[in-house]
């Protein structure tokens, strides 16, 4: 697994450089996701076509974690099929709430450095904030 100093290396270019935070004038989905335990606070944008994500974007407040993991989650969901984006989340909600193959972390590409959130039960929540509001939109 990654060390920590990788983790927060991630985490805070994430938050310093997020390259999906911003708005998306001709998004067709939109949908705010909340997390009152920590205050994090987002508004998840897609624009999809003919059931492929071909661009996102996510503007609001909240911790490192749920910034960065919205930001990540948009890096491999936009070109994905809806359906494909909806796999990449139950992969990566397995890997915060149990275990995954090294094969499913791989597909996770750079969230999989919050693999190690599952030892921190508070922050779970900030994790998945982000992949919870896209399950919700296009479920
Ligand atoms: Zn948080």
């Amino acid at each position: 697994m990654q060390n920590n100093s990788f983790y927060n290396e991630i985490l805070t270019e994430h938050n310093l450089h997020p390259y999906h935070k911003h708005g998306l004038a001709d998004a067709n989905l939109e949908l705010e996701g909340v997390n009152p335990s920590c205050g994090d606070d987002i508004i998840l944008r897609l624009k999809v076509v003919d059931d492929v994500i071909v661009d996102g974007a996510y503007e609001g407040e909240g911790c490192a974690i749920s910034q960065a993991s919205a930001d990540m989650m948009l890096d491999l969901l936009i070109g994905k099929s809806k359906e494909e984006g909806l796999r990449l989340a139950d992969i990566f909600s397995r890997m915060i709430k149990d275990k995954i193959s090294d094969e499913e972390l791989e597909e996770l590409e750079e969230a999989g450095v919050l693999a190690d959130i599952s030892h921190m039960p508070a922050r779970v929540k900030c994790a998945m904030l982000g992949w919870r509001t896209f399950r919700e939109m296009v479920e």
